[in-house]
Parts: C-alpha cells; sequence; structure tokens
C-alpha cells in the first residue's frame, strides 16, 4: 500500500483517524476521518485538513491579521502519518483481542468472596 501523502484526499486516506501535530504551539488533535469527510467533504486532500488545523494556531501563516514576519514563528502544522506507511494507534476497539499468555487452565476456580468486616465496628 503507497502511504499517504499531503495530497491524498481523504476518501482515500487509508486510517481511521487523522493525526494533527505543530512544532511550535502544543495544539494536537485527533480527527476521526468520517468526521473530516462530514465536514470538509471526502475529496478535499489531508493538506486541507492541516490548513484548517493551522487556522487556530496563534502562528497561522495563513491569517490576514498577521503581517507576515520575515523572522517571525509561523505554525509548525504537521501530519505525522502522512509519508509513513505505519498506521496511527488504531482506537482499542479496532486493534482486535490479544492473546494472553496462559488462559483458562490458569484461572482459579470461583471462590466466595471473603466475608465483610465491619471497620471500627466493634459494639454490635
Ligand atoms: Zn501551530
Amino acid at each position: 500500500m503507497k502511504p499517504p501523502d499531503a495530497g491524498t484526499p481523504l476518501v482515500r486516506y487509508p486510517w481511521v483517524v487523522v493525526r494533527l501535530r505543530c512544532h511550535v504551539c502544543p495544539r494536537n488533535a485527533d480527527v476521526r476521518l468520517a468526521a473530516l469527510a462530514a465536514r470538509y467533504g471526502h475529496r478535499v486532500p489531508v493538506r486541507s485538513v492541516l490548513h484548517g488545523f493551522m487556522g487556530g494556531c496563534p502562528w497561522n501563516p495563513h491569517t490576514e491579521l498577521r503581517k507576515p514576519q520575515k523572522y517571525g514563528h509561523r505554525c509548525g502544522a504537521y501530519l505525522p502519518d502522512v509519508g509513513s506507511g505505519r498506521p496511527p494507534d488504531l482506537p482499542p476497539t479496532m486493534s482486535g483481542l490479544t492473546l494472553i499468555e496462559g488462559g483458562k487452565a490458569d484461572m482459579l476456580p470461583a471462590e466466595p468472596a471473603p466475608a465483610r468486616r465491619r471497620v471500627g465496628g466493634e459494639d454490635e
């Protein structure tokens, strides 16, 4: 499978979650692909999502309100999963069950719950 790039349309993006990160600000987002497709349309490139994410950044280079500064900070937003063949962490329900060493033979038979004692209640 070809890894996605910034021009990959959402409809072809291979993973359930699009991760957005920024080098210069603490913002980050993990957005479900379905939610992005509903908002932007499934044909937009994943790059457009990145631009939307930059829109909320204090160093957004695309805003009209800030004059471009030659040496100023710029938003360092990026898509960590673009260009990589490794899927991001899947939600737990998507990763399936894992086999745990041991299993049923190691399980103890059901024991009755230990009798409960009242704490600090000697005066009955
Ligand atoms: Zn940023």
